[in-house]
Formats: structure tokens, sequence, C-alpha cells
């Protein structure tokens, strides 16, 4: 059997550190990158190589294409041809509406969710298309819930990023159809990580999971389950589809 070998992006916490651990967990090889945090990066490796498994972390910018490229070349040496992607990095900034946003903060928001993903995206299929040469492999896009409620008052910016990705995610599926790759997303609901710090309230899951079906916020574990299951064979004949990890929202 050939080697699992993984890019996660943004691993270094979060939702991407759960998918790092469970993937490393599965057989697969894991590489995370992250920005700013090389401490949480380092300690995500540890505990995967601690637990037996195969991981190192590059700094990388997904929003840098040079940086990008790097990743992907690091991956490419260390471990060989890749056969998952998850597409996790992902920003948001202090709640605010349209009327109150500037053009750099949409510039930052939509570079790095959404061109982020698509050079991701490109890299990876470069690789793992049967149409270059490669043996095939999946992608797994992390959405978000707001792409269908919008973030009204707090993001609309985050939100339709995530929109663009849910359309990249049909697009690109039905691209690569023939060539080997399945490219599906989840769509997380509201999930503990310190993501909502970055938006000015790191209490928003706790405010906010009153309105959730379930009536409490996600684990970060939960949302890396379905990203796991989506890259397996299990999922062998689903492409171009979303699984809403939201407790009923
Ligand atoms: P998080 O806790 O804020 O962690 C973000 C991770 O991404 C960190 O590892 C961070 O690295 C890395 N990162 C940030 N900017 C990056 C960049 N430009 N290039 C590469 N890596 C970068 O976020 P999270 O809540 O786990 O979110 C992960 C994904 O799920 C995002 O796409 C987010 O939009 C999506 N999502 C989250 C929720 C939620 O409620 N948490 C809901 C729906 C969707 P450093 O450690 O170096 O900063």
């Amino acid at each position: 059997m050939s080697k699992k070998i993984m890019i996660v992006t943004g691993g270094s916490r979060g939702i991407g550190a759960e998918i790092a651990k469970l993937g490393a967990a599965d057989g697969y090889a894991v590489c995370i990158s992250y920005v700013k945090n090389k401490a949480a990066a380092d300690a995500v490796v540890d505990a995967i190589v601690q637990a037996g498994g195969e991981a190192m972390a590059v700094a990388a910018d997904v929003a840098v294409e040079a940086d990008i490229l790097h990743l992907f070349e690091t991956v490419d040496k260390r471990y060989g041809t890749l056969t998952a992607l998850v597409n996790n990095a992902g920003i948001l900034e202090t709640q605010m509406r349209v009327d109150q946003m500037d053009a750099a903060r949409m510039q930052r928001i939509f570079t790095t969710n959404i061109v982020g993903s698509f050079l991701c995206a490109r890299e990876a299929v470069k690789r793992m298309s049967t149409l270059h040469g490669g043996s095939g492999g999946a992608i797994v896009n992390t959405s978000s819930v707001a792409a269908r409620a919008g973030g009204p008052g707090e993001y609309v910016d985050y939100a339709a990023s995530k929109g663009a990705i849910d359309t990249m995610t049909v697009g690109l599926a039905k691209e690569v159809a023939t060539e080997g790759i399945r490219v599906n997303a989840v769509r997380p609901g509201v999930i503990y990580t310190e993501i909502h710090a970055s938006g000015g309230e790191p209490g928003r899951v706790d405010r906010v999971k009153g309105n959730i079906p379930m009536q409490r916020g996600g684990e970060a574990h939960e949302v890396a389950q379905a990203v796991l299951w989506l890259l397996s064979d299990k999922a062998s004949y689903t492409t171009g589809s979303f699984l809403d990890v939201t407790g009923g929202r």
C-alpha cells in the first residue's frame, strides 16, 4: 500500500491540530503549516511523534504564494507525493458591519481564506491528478455555517469567503472527478477554538449556543472526525459534497 501523506494548513491550533493528530493516528505522515505560533506547531508535532506517528511543521502563510510553494516542496522532499490536502487555515477579524470595513481588511480575509485555499488546491492537483502522472488523492476544504448564515453584523466578509470556498469545492470536484481526486468540504458551526478571540469575542460560542438545536458548541475533534471520513476510502463515491458539523444548525 502506498504511503498516505497529508498537508493540513493551519494545523498548529484549533480544528487543524485535531485533524493532524487524528490523521497521524490513522496512518498519515502529516505536515502542518502555521504562521506565528511555532511553539503550538511544535507541540502538535511532538504529540504525534510521542504517539508513534510521523509529523513535521512548516512555517508557511497561505496568503503568500512563495510560502505555499515552499510548503508543498518540503513535503515532496521529506515524505513523497501528497495524497491528502486539508485546506483548513482561515481567519476572521473584529466583528463589525460591512459599512465599517476598510479595503485592507477585506483583502486580508479574501487573500487568506480564498486565494490561499485555491493556491493550495492547485498545488495538490498538480501532484495528485492522473492527468499529471499522479495517483489520485482527496481534498477537504474548511467552509463554515457562515457561508449559509451570512455573518450579519459580525463578519459578512468572512462568510462570503466561505461561500467562495463552497463554490470552489463544487467546481473543482467536477473538474478533477475523472482524475482520481475527490474534493469535499466540511461546514463547522460554532466550535470551541481561539478563532473567536480574533473576532473580539472569545466567549462567542457560549453566547450563541442557545440558538443551536443541540444546545451546545462543537469540539474541534468532532470536526476532525468528519474531515477524516471525507478523506478516507469510506467516502469513495463522495465528491463535491458538504458535511455540516453544526449541532443541527
Ligand atoms: P484557530 O483556532 O484560530 O486556528 C487557526 C490556525 O490557522 C492556526 O494554526 C494558525 O496558525 C493558522 N493560520 C492562521 N492564519 C494562517 C495563514 N495565513 N496561513 C497558514 N496558517 C494560518 O482557527 P479554527 O477555529 O481552528 O479554524 C480552522 C478553520 O475552521 C478556519 O478555516 C475557520 O474559518 C473554520 N471554521 C471555524 C469555526 C469555529 O467556530 N472555530 C467555525 C466554522 C469554520 P498560528 O498558530 O501560527 O496562528
